[in-house]
């Protein structure tokens, strides 16, 4: 008996099957093609009336969900290790957005690596739900041009929730440093060449940028050194494991006025006011002709966050930067709190992709790539 036209066929030989198949495979094909196709359109009206009822219940949950937010505590992701300078802001910041977002608690959760890559993929694949934030430095602009793999975009997989502070930076050394101004260390450079090991938070750092760019204009190479953060990196300073870092007022202030750490000059390109650190020369002035940092911090949510949450969250840090305790003890520290268009979403975007077109273009022609 002629096989079914079933799986029994393949039993019998290659050559019948595929004869068989050809023969009938076609008219069946078209045959049922066009049953399917009725049952396919039929489906597809269904799926669709499904999806359609799936979006409305999806949106009425987002909406409950944002009505509600925050309802349960939020954590803001610090790319680097606990107790340094991104720590402090992130710190002091979840602290001043407790009130304004209802007395939720805002827990800070360090996850340090990579220059701030780890800390800030782990965000960029978060829920989008604005529970879990990002609060990051300069390296955000940086890190693109710094770091050739980078395994999130910065233009396209975040939410930008609003521009926090500007930093500036101190060039500081390890106490037993025999020079005591910017001239001295230099003629101590001049004279250590090959032998002087420099600190750094990881490749794309700040302080790893701030480095990159002191040896270019001091056409000195130095060992870099680094760590999980400038935290671990300015106890190994103290000790005189390291030679010297560049690192923000907001860590490096307590250790200067402590005298823990030898200061020589700010990375700004004016002097600062602050009573602590005003008698510290620009790196300009003392003959680095151009050389401007100046570390900012804003704060990020993963990419498809419900604008009515990222709008409660940029509402809750604009009050957070009016705080008065927020603003005292961040000035304190030399820092200068957020005032301008860049607290607005699209001001810190905007602001975010001018300064990857700042650095891009310097730290391409410097050669001071990470990898
Ligand atoms: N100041 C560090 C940097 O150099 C980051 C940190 O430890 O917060 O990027």
């Amino acid at each position: 008996m002629a096989p079914a036209h079933t799986g029994a066929t393949k039993t019998t030989g290659g050559a019948h099957f595929l004869a068989w198949n050809k023969v009938f495979g076609k008219i069946s094909c078209g045959r049922v093609r066009s049953a399917d196709k009725i049952a396919a359109d039929f489906q597809f009206g269904e799926i669709m009336k499904k999806l359609l009822a799936l979006t409305a219940i999806a949106a009425a949950v987002v909406g409950a969900h944002a009505q509600d937010f925050p309802s349960k505590p939020i954590s803001i992701v610090v790319p680097f290790a606990a107790g340094g300078p991104t720590d402090r802001v992130a710190r002091d910041l979840a602290e001043a957005l407790r009130k304004p977002l209802g007395g939720v608690s805002i827990v800070v959760d360090n996850v340090p690596g990579a220059g701030s890559s780890i800390g800030a993929a782990k965000v960029a694949r978060a829920n989008p739900d604005g529970y879990t934030l990002l609060l990051n430095h300069i390296g955000m602009s940086t890190i693109p041009t710094l770091v050739r793999n980078v395994p999130f975009k910065v233009e396209t997989d975040f939410e930008y929730l609003g521009i926090v502070n500007d930093v500036p930076m101190t060039l500081i050394s390890k106490p037993s440093m025999q020079a005591n101004n910017y001239k001295e260390l230099s003629a101590w450079i001049a004279a250590n060449k090959g032998k002087i090991n420099l600190g750094n938070a990881g490749v794309g750092s700040a302080s790893h940028l701030c480095g990159l760019l002191f040896q270019t204009a001091t056409k000195t190479e130095m060992t870099p050194v680094p760590y999980k953060g400038t935290a671990p990196a300015i106890t190994d300073l103290i000790g005189g494991q390291i030679d010297l870092l560049c690192d923000q007022t907001t860590n490096t202030s307590p250790q200067i006025e402590a005298k823990k750490v030898k200061a020589f000059a700010v990375t700004t390109n004016k002097r600062l006011t602050t009573p602590l650190l005003k008698d510290l020369p620009t790196l300009q002035e003392s003959g680095l002709k151009d050389f401007q940092v100046t570390i900012w911090h804003g704060l990020y949510a993963p990419k498809g966050t419900p604008a009515a949450i990222t709008k409660k969250l940029n509402d809750a840090l604009k009050v957070a930067l009016k705080d008065p305790d927020f603003i005292k003890k961040q000035e304190g520290l030399g820092a200068v709190v957020a005032n301008d268009g860049r607290i607005e979403p699209d001001g810190h975007k905007k602001f975010v992709a001018a300064e990857i077109a700042k650095w891009s273009p310097i730290i391409k022609a410097a050669g001071v790539y990470a990898d």
